[in-house]
């Protein structure tokens, strides 16, 4: 055994299955656990007593006892390119977009913003306990290399594309259906499959591609099937109508990328806020996957997720920060929003769902369920480890708790944030700066 080895101590809890539809069994629970982890793989999971007891010479010994160690959080959708826009004022999506959006993503011309900005996004991530994210770059392949080096050097789990754009948007932001195609094919042979790396081909969406450049995007998916696909879809009623003018052969936003090959098991579509049936029907048939983004629908004024109408429907879904249109990096404030918006919707999102939706959920809706998600032997070691005490308020809630996890977990969410992140544990190694 390497000297590398390292036993993580505390409350283990894991997912199984969704609680959805296995109840209270979905979730593993030892109240006095350890987690073995060596070169980055998670070897061993149990009671302290136990994993203490046949600790490999050497091995570091992390003890949070009465923390909960979980599986690394997982965020669907996200910018890297906003770090510096996030929380700018008064606008809706289009406006945002322009205003904000369009010229911060402009810097990224320069490799060395690009690189800074990915080393903050990242540390940021890990940070808030978030292991894994699915990320949209900028239109320049050189903020693609900047944002795949970093995550290599963390040893990080990470999926990540360059925005196509050939329309609608700034000229220093444009490519076209053609020079889009060729620098993502070239990102995908230098990125795609490398180490913990995926590519995710990133039309940004039916506003700013032409038909040209979202069939070229699909001629990509087609001849990498390895690779990810992520764009928007049906954030705000403007942007519909917008999509609407300019595809008017389509038959709803949805169909808009159906027709050009974009839907399927590994298209994550950010929103999908105003479905129709038939936009629905087409993702439970291609097993596409809607990203939720609670704390940007409500920042940017878009609407309310409907989580039930989704999952009664068998859509598959994701839960996701959309920084900087989301205003928090965290993922347990993104579920504590998450449950306010279904609040709205006169839906119900126990403790339970929202933490699985955290980890294994989206772990199964990236299809990395394989890899990451739970703490099981064989996968990797991304862990997060949060104090329920993190804060004197949570302390506070916590005397009221009972000792029900339940009750514990729901407070944790609705209070929690980056403060209740102990420790992040990537690939086996502390990495909370
Ligand atoms: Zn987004």
């Amino acid at each position: 055994m390497s000297a590398s080895a390292r036993i993580i101590r505390g409350r283990v809890l894991s997912f199984r299955d969704d609680p959805a539809i296995a109840g209270a069994a979905a979730l593993s629970a030892i109240e006095d656990g350890a987690v073995l982890v060596s070169a980055g793989m998670i070897e061993a999971v149990g009671e302290a007593r136990d994993i203490l007891g046949r600790a490999p010479e050497g091995a570091i010994v992390d003890d949070h006892t009465g923390s909960l160690v979980m599986a690394g959080l997982i965020d669907a959708h996200v910018h890297y390119s906003q770090t510096q826009v996030i929380g700018s004022y008064g606008a809706q999506l289009l406006d945002w977009l322009q205003n904000y959006t369009f010229v911060e993503e402009q810097k990224f011309a320069d490799p060395a913003h690009c690189a800074r900005v990915a080393d903050f996004f990242l540390d940021e991530l890990f940070r808030s306990g978030t292991t894994t994210a699915m990320v949209y770059c900028t239109v320049h392949p050189q903020s693609v290399d900047a944002f795949f080096a970093a995550a290599e050097a963390r040893n990080a789990r990470m999926i990540a594309g360059k925005v196509m754009m050939d329309r609608d948007a700034p000229e220093a932001l444009m490519d076209t259906a053609e020079s889009g195609y060729d620098e993502s094919r070239a990102l995908i042979e230098r990125w795609s499959g490398r180490g913990r790396l995926d590519y995710a081909i990133t039309p940004r969406f039916a506003v700013t591609s032409t038909k040209a450049q979202l069939e070229a995007a699909g001629a990509l998916a087609r001849e990498f099937p390895r690779c990810y696909v992520q764009t928007h879809a049906n954030e705000n009623k403007a942007e519909i109508a917008r999509v609407a003018e300019l595809h008017p052969d389509a038959k709803s936003y949805i169909d808009v990328y159906a027709r050009a090959g974009l839907t399927g098991p590994r298209a994550v579509f950010g929103h999908c806020i105003h479905l129709h049936d038939s936009e629905i029907a087409e993702l439970v048939a291609t097993q596409s996957i809607a990203a939720f983004c609670p704390t940007s629908n409500l920042f940017l004024g878009s609407g309310l997720f409907d989580e039930a109408r989704l999952s009664r429907s068998g859509v598959r879904i994701a839960l996701a920060t959309d920084v900087g249109g989301g205003t928090s990096y965290s993922m347990l404030h993104t579920a504590a929003e998450g449950y306010k918006v279904l609040q709205l919707n006169h839906q119900s999102w126990p403790a339970l769902h929202a933490f699985y939706r955290m980890t294994l959920g989206n772990a199964r809706a990236l299809s990395l369920d394989d890899r990451i998600g739970s703490i099981e032997v064989g996968k990797e070691a991304d862990l997060v480890v949060l104090d329920p005490q993190a804060t004197p308020a949570l302390a506070h809630r916590m005397e009221t708790a009972g000792g029900d996890l339940e009750v514990e977990l729901f407070a944790l969410m609705m209070m929690g944030d980056d403060r209740a992140v102990r420790q992040t544990y990537v690939a086996g190694e502390p990495r909370k700066t």
